[in-house]
């Protein structure tokens, strides 16, 4: 018997915890940021926007959903 699968789709979108290169600096920010995205403390660019997810440029430590 062929079990049915059902795939929701999961929406991608969601929030990643990045560390700055340069500083260390956390910040939790969108994976999905249609902004380019500067550390609060040095300046650093950590996620540089795209098409559909950002190009984050920092430490990735977590996702959050
Ligand atoms: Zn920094």
């Amino acid at each position: 018997m062929r079990k049915n699968t059902i795939v929701i789709p999961k929406p991608r979108s969601n929030f990643v915890s990045v560390q700055c290169i340069q500083c260390g600096e956390n910040r939790v920010i969108f994976s999905h940021t249609t902004t380019d995205i500067y550390c609060k403390s040095c300046g650093q660019l950590i996620a540089k926007k795209s098409g559909s997810r950002a190009n984050i440029l920092g430490k990735i430590l977590n996702s959050l959903d």
